[in-house]
């Protein structure tokens, strides 16, 4: 009705967050919003990706959640057609490795994963960030009990106009519970992305070269092992870019950590929510 006034976008959950933070606990489905019966918490570990889901999510869509767990590139978790095949290179990583160390990702971008992150990312859903956080957490703190501790955590940034639009950088949101989960720095001070409004066409070669790398190290990293923290990784080149800027900068050794990961083979390219 024209003029009736309206909750904001994203009430609900800043209501479910308020009542957690009370002692009450959120019993809504993170994805269906049916009320069911949460499993709790771990209060004093990182839960496990399987605990955040129990949490979240009630027992039917945590079926319709998984994580990859085989089946895909062990250098840039491109996805294999079926999901058992051992892990081998893609062919992307046989013609060139990617400049990055090690590549996490919890699932493929596709199904309920992929409305999770674009709810996050896009419809204001700060319970889906939250779960997704979570989630990337524990693959993260399971990674890394057996492989060497970065030394600070980067979110991907977001350009300025970007961030002013959608009001938070959803990478930073994510970035929080792995730092928390790591206990190292998170680091927001280094890695900046450009935009030009100008058309290629009236640049010089100097700004395009600059356009093609639409990263900036506005500080040295020497001798960090940095791990970047993106939500999705569609296609390898923008992950790249930005690892190849922080070791110009001076890194020692650049991890990726992703939520998501899109496959050549499933629906995860389909157009983004607007
Ligand atoms: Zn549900
Ligand atoms: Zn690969």
């Amino acid at each position: 009705m024209k003029g009736a006034w309206s909750f904001p976008a994203g009430w609900r959950e800043g209501a479910g967050r308020l009542f957690s933070a009370l002692g009450f606990r959120e019993r809504r489905c993170v994805a269906c919003r049916e009320p069911f019966e949460p499993d709790a918490l771990p209060r004093h570990a990182v839960p496990s990706p399987e605990e955040t889901a129990a949490f979240f999510l009630c027992p039917g869509c945590r079926t319709q959640i998984r994580r990859r767990e085989a089946g895909f590139c062990p250098y840039c978790g491109e996805p294999s057609a079926l999901e058992d095949a051992p892990c081998t290179s893609c062919s992307d990583c046989m013609m060139h490795l990617p400049p990055w160390n090690d590549f996490l990702f919890f699932g493929v971008y596709e199904g309920l994963l992929r409305d999770l992150v674009l709810r996050a990312k896009f419809g204001g859903s700060l319970a889906a960030l939250d779960m997704l956080g979570l989630l990337l957490a524990g693959v993260c703190a399971g990674h890394y009990e057996a492989a060497p501790a970065p030394s600070v955590v980067i979110p991907m940034p977001l350009h300025n106009a970007r961030l002013r639009e959608r009001g938070f950088n959803q990478c930073l949101e994510l970035a929080r519970p792995v730092v928390k989960a790591l206990g190292v720095p998170l680091c927001t001070d280094v890695l900046v992305k450009r935009v030009s409004r100008t058309p290629q066409a009236m640049l010089g070669r100097e700004e395009r070269r600059k356009l093609a790398q639409p990263f900036e190290a506005v500080r040295r990293v020497d001798g960090l092992h940095i791990l970047l923290i993106d939500d999705v990784c569609t296609t390898r080149a923008t992950m790249q870019r930005a690892v190849e800027c922080l070791l110009a900068a001076g890194a020692f050794r650049v991890d990726a950590a992703v939520v998501a990961r899109s496959s050549r083979h499933g629906q995860g390219g389909g157009p983004a929510l607007p």
